[in-house]
């Protein structure tokens, strides 16, 4: 069975003291889980060697960067390259984000970039794409995300192809509390998972993981990823509340 994950992405929130609790709260829980389910902690870059150390003896755990730069090292004051993610042991790193895409203009170019660097590095990228309100609206919202895979994913090779999971989050529900309803969720895993069986053929497609975000919590997660295509979510606001993102975790399939 493909990987059911719950990423936790905390954004530009809590400070390191909020967020080493926040992990010991979820952690201390115990919550059972089977080989298939993952949890994945998407924290700021001052938190990921915590965070890395808080999930070393657990087998379900992992943890994520937010993001990575497109260059693989230099004159880049402020950036954070793959391999120094890759120095400190990380395993995931998030990459186009909509807030990125839309605040710090990432192109699905540069997010080409990304993909490969971060592949070199054994990282695997959970990309993100999905579509704004005024596309939906349009009736258009398949064409973008199959351009945003097509210009950003699809000139990997089938063996790097399998690495990457893949994170819709449709940009009218992230952070309004404005939920894709299960069935808009559904059909969009459905049309992305039929792009890349197209591509790169029914096994790897079948293997792929694609994640939902926008604005999940303990009380939709059940009916969101109980379609046959959701495999898990991308989880802002309520992965912060230990009680919400525990009551997430235990939806997954
Ligand atoms: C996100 O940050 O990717 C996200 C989906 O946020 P929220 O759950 O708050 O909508």
């Amino acid at each position: 069975m493909r990987k059911q994950i719950a990423a936790a992405n905390w954004k530009m929130n809590l400070t390191y003291q909020q967020g080493e609790k926040l992990l010991d709260d979820i952690l201390t829980a115990k919550i059972p889980l089977a080989p298939h389910q993952q949890v994945i902690f998407t924290v700021p870059y001052p938190y990921l060697i915590m965070a890395n150390s808080a999930v070393a003896n657990e087998n379900n755990y992992a943890v994520a960067a937010q993001n990575c730069y497109h260059k693989k090292s230099g004159a880049f004051t402020g950036e954070v390259s793959t391999e120094m993610l890759q120095s400190i042991g990380i395993k995931y790193c998030v990459i186009g984000h909509s807030e990125r895409r839309e605040y710090f203009a990432e192109s699905n170019q540069q997010l080409a970039e990304k993909i490969d660097l971060l592949l070199e590095k054994s990282i695997q990228p959970i990309f993100c794409c999905g579509e704004a309100l005024s596309i939906r609206e349009a009736g258009t919202q398949n064409n973008w995300v199959e351009t945003q895979l097509k210009e950003s994913l699809f000139h990997l090779q089938p063996g790097d192809m399998e690495k990457v999971i893949i994170a819709y989050e449709p940009i009218w529900a992230i952070g309004t509390g404005k939920t894709a309803s299960a069935a808009q969720a559904q059909e969009m895993h459905e049309f992305i998972r039929s792009i890349i069986q197209q591509k790169y053929g029914t096994a790897i497609a079948d293997n792929l993981s694609i994640l939902y975000g926008g604005s999940v919590k303990g009380a939709n997660a059940g009916e969101i990823f109980a379609g046959p295509d959701v495999d898990g979510g991308l989880v802002g606001g309520a992965s912060l509340v230990a009680e919400e993102f525990i009551a997430i975790i235990k939806a997954l399939k």
